[in-house]
């Protein structure tokens, strides 16, 4: 480790969940490195920390060889949503493969520990349920969603060939949907899209019967969640789930949304995307264990901080 205070990087710095965790690591003390190519990232999300001493931002793509000095690395970049990651599919298994073997050159280079942003997504359409760590997923690797999918699938083998290979210290973590301030608002995804359409009166969107379900963590818990995994003990890789476990359907959320938003916009049913998983649920057991860490901001709470949010860029 460096003297005088711990340099992290954090790729994807300027994403939504990118942004929060370059919050909360200066909040702690860190000397914070962004790495953004503003893909799907904005300024804005990290405008209020340009000005900080700690904070530093380069603009680069991970597909591309990095030599920076750092002693922790966390590597998010990746678009995320669905409509960002089948835009371009090449690019975007470009950035999950090349991005993970650019990030974990650099770590070895600098004996740096590093965290994956895996995901939910390894689990493809999941015959178990809730989903464990140790189940290897049911995906479709020649399907829309195969790009991200099987693109976080092999990072998650390079992490692990580093570790067999080079001695690395890594930490591989499942994160399950996430929500709350600095989604974007056009980027499709379920939470989003639905209180956008409810603030504005638009029909809200179920594809689908909306009987499949998701599990919706808050970002304040999940930032919680990835600090806890990179601070635990070198003998603890993961991978390990991040999420929270209380499900609830596509039509639940909607009607959920509609309630906390008081809005009166109508529910309509759309075709449900090819390879839609029906069913996702972390199993955190090993997260509680392990890591100490659970989810502490029901579903409710967060979503009325999204809605404040949302309402307030809609009426600036
Ligand atoms: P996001 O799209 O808001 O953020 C991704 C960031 O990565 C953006 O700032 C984008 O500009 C940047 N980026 C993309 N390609 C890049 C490249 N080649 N080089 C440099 N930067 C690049 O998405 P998010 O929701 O903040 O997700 C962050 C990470 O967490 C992703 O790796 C995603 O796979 C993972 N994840 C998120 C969720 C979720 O629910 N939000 C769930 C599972 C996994
Ligand atoms: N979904 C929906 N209406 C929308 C957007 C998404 O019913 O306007 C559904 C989508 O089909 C999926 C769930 O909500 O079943 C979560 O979708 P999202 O894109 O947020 O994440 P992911 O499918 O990657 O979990």
């Amino acid at each position: 480790m460096r003297a005088g205070g711990q340099r992290t990087l954090v790729t994807g710095g300027a994403g939504f969940l990118g942004s929060h965790l370059c919050d909360a690591l200066i909040r702690r003390g860190d000397d914070v490195l962004c790495v953004d190519n503003f893909h799907t990232g904005t300024r804005s999300n990290i405008a209020p920390l340009l000005e900080h001493p700690r904070f530093e931002l380069l603009q680069h793509d991970v597909t591309l060889p990095l030599d920076v000095d750092v002693d922790r690395i966390f590597n998010l970049a990746c678009p995320a949503s669905p409509i960002h990651y089948q835009h371009d599919p090449v690019r975007t298994t470009r950035t999950c493969v090349l991005g993970a073997m650019n990030m974990l050159a650099l770590a070895e280079r600098r004996r740096a520990r590093i965290l994956q942003a895996s995901t939910s997504e390894v689990y493809g359409d999941p015959e178990v349920h809730p989903q464990p760590e140790h189940y290897w997923g049911r995906v479709n690797p020649i399907g829309l969603r195969s790009c991200y999918n099987e693109g976080k699938r092999c990072a998650e083998t390079l992490f692990f060939d580093y570790r067999r290979q080079h001695g690395l210290d890594i930490k591989v973590v499942r994160i399950f949907n996430t929500y709350g301030p600095r989604m974007y608002v056009g980027d499709g995804r379920v939470v989003s899209n639905f209180i956008n359409q409810a603030l504005r009166g638009d029909d809200v969107t179920v594809y689908g019967d909306g009987s499949q379900t998701r599990s919706f963590c808050y970002v304040d818990d999940l930032i919680d969640g990835m600090l806890a995994a990179m601070d635990s003990p070198a003998d603890f890789t993961g991978p390990v789930n991040v999420g929270n476990p209380a499900e609830l359907s596509m039509r639940e959320l909607a009607e959920r949304v509609l309630r906390l938003s008081g809005s009166r916009a109508r529910i309509v049913h759309q075709p449900l995307p090819p390879d839609d998983p029906k069913v996702r649920q972390p199993d955190i057991g090993l997260a509680r264990q392990a890591l100490g860490w659970q989810p502490r901001v029901s579903l409710d709470d967060g979503l009325r901080q999204t809605i404040a949010y949302f309402r307030a860029l809609l009426n600036p």
